[in-house]
């Protein structure tokens, strides 16, 4: 079912999140495994698997969840930091409800693994 993930539990308000940030489209909320001294996933309410399932009609929910991001990161008092949306499991997406990493706080190497 659409929807039917660990983060959908979330947004329903099943299991809790230590969150940070939400409106009517979307919710933030701290990686349980954070791989930085800030690492914060956003996600829609909509639950779109991944970025390979959005499209056209979902261009202005693309945009905030992106604006959402570096609201975040200045919320979180960062002037540097990493956006990551991975999509399927050869790209690293271990949870299918779209979400976006915003990573930062520590210097952030390039290429990742
Ligand atoms: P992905 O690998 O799909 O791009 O990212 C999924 C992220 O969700 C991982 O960074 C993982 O640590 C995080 N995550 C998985 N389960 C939970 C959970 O129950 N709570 C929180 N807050 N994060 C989770």
């Amino acid at each position: 079912m659409a929807g039917d993930t660990i983060f959908g539990q979330m947004l329903r308000g099943e299991i809790p999140c230590d969150e940070v940030y939400s409106d009517e489209r979307c919710l933030a909320f701290r990686d349980i495994h954070p791989q930085a001294p800030v690492h914060v996933l956003v996600i829609p309410r909509k639950p779109l698997e991944s970025l390979r399932a959005a499209d056209s009609a979902d261009s202005d929910l693309l945009g905030h969840l992106l604006l959402v991001a570096a609201r975040v990161a200045k919320q979180e008092g960062l002037d540097d930091f990493r956006t990551v949306i991975n999509s399927g499991s050869q790209a690293g997406q271990t949870v299918f409800h779209l979400h976006v990493h915003v990573i930062g706080g520590r210097p952030l190497a390039w290429p990742p693994g």
